[in-house]
């Protein structure tokens, strides 16, 4: 059986998972990405943060998607148009009779005025590059003018973005001080959190943990501190303070790409598509969506939270779905197999609970590398393994 025409859109982790399934079942596709590359998107504090090089992170859609019938369209999508059956990119129209859309997340700013146009953010290879460079350059301008806010680094929201970049750059700035002449005590890097906690997902011990960790790494962590407003290089708070800042950086949270609630799916207050048990569009039969697009109630009665294991696993069972779809068979509604979550505090430490066994220490930090590799193996076997090698030492 050969299916009909299907369309992924989006090659992040669940658009991958579905184009690397369809090509292990002998089914042609076309996949329609910005990039004619996949990067690792839950790991991006690490090269953010100087960690390592930043081409360790991505892998060509070539390498992954071999066969001759797996068209790669390198184009970004600009308008979903499901009545028509068609997408419109900036390469032209694409038709479709199956549509995966996978498009992932775009930043959540909650209306905070000034947010969008004077905060850096951490949801993009080219982002995660962005923020790397501007620290850099913002301390090494230091030594022309003295200016204290050059090395003061804020980043706003503390769930797993947020707290897992404060760990990476926490471990950059003595090497960044050492290369620049700075004074270390000088440098301040403050992570402001709206709601009481850090981490809530987590349970409190694992909570504390992860302050401990970040403060005995000189990461300054403000909870119950609301961001208000940003101005150029200072933020407000609630509080009515203010803070000076060069770096201010927002992880404060994510929804859905807005082409969604454009087209006119039904949506969530997040912007994601609702789907049924199958991940498949309430709104069209002939569209899936999957990950951070996708509005998908849990067994529980509660919504998915948006994650990279969840995109992932629907991935593949949609790729199996539109098999059994067009094969006369039965499609499988997706059940999340929760394996845990796991954040790092720097390369060697992390905190986290695994099949509900919390994990802390280097414990944590080896099982977070152990699904890195489990993940280049799923993308590409042991050739995928050697050539991202680099991702698993530290540079220098
Ligand atoms: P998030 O929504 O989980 O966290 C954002 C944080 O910002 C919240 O704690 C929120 O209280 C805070 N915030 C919101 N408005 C604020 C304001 N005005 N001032 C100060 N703080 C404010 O967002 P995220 O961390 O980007 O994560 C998004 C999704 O991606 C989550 O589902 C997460 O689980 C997933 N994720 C997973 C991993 C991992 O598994 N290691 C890593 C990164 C992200």
């Amino acid at each position: 059986m050969v299916m009909a025409k299907t369309v992924i859109l989006g090659a992040g982790y669940g658009g991958m998972a579905t184009a690397v399934a369809l090509e292990k079942s002998h089914q042609p596709f076309t996949i329609i990405n910005k990039h004619e590359y996949h990067y690792f998107t839950t790991l991006l504090h690490e090269p953010a943060g100087g960690r390592n090089q930043f081409e360790n992170y991505s892998v060509p859609l070539r390498d992954v998607l071999h066969r001759a019938e797996s068209e790669i369209l390198v184009a970004s999508v600009n308008a979903l148009r499901p009545q028509e059956n068609k997408v419109v990119t900036d390469s032209g129209e694409v038709d479709y009779e199956y549509l995966v859309i996978a498009l992932g997340n775009a930043p959540e700013y909650f209306g905070i005025p000034g947010m969008q146009d004077n905060a850096l953010v951490l949801r993009s290879l080219d982002t995660a590059r962005q923020v790397h460079e501007h620290i850099e350059n913002t301390f090494k301008s230091w030594q022309e003018d003295h200016d204290d806010t050059r090395l003061r680094i804020l980043v706003g929201g503390a769930g797993l973005t947020g707290i897992e970049l404060c760990g990476e750059l926490a471990e950059w700035m003595p090497e960044l001080a050492a290369d620049y002449n700075l004074p270390l005590e000088k440098i301040e890097l403050i992570n402001l959190e709206a709601a009481p906690s850090i981490l809530p997902m987590l349970d409190e011990g694992l909570r504390e943990e992860a302050r401990r960790v970040l403060e005995s790494k000189g990461v300054q962590l403000r909870t119950g501190t609301a961001i208000t407003k940003v101005n150029p290089n200072q933020v407000e708070l609630k509080t009515g303070e203010t803070i000076d800042a060069k770096t201010i950086i927002w992880t404060g949270g994510v929804r859905a790409n807005p082409l969604i609630k454009e087209a006119g799916f039904e949506v969530d207050p997040k912007g994601r598509a609702k789907v049924n048990e199958f991940c498949q569009s309430v709104d069209y039969e002939n569209v899936f969506v999957i990950g951070d697009s996708a509005w998908f109630t849990g067994e529980d009665g509660k919504p998915l939270p948006p994650t990279g294991q969840a995109a992932e696993q629907m991935g593949s069972l949609v790729a199996d779905n539109l098999i059994a779809l067009q094969n006369g068979g039965s499609m499988q509604a997706f059940h999340f197999n929760n394996r845990g979550t796991l954040a790092s505090l720097g390369a060697e430490v992390g905190v986290g609970s695994v099949k509900g066994i919390p994990a802390k220490g280097v414990s944590a930090a080896l099982l977070k590398e152990a699904t890195k590799v489990k993940y280049l193996w799923h993308l590409g076997g042991l050739r995928m393994l050697s050539e991202k090698r680099g991702q698993f030492k530290r540079k220098g």
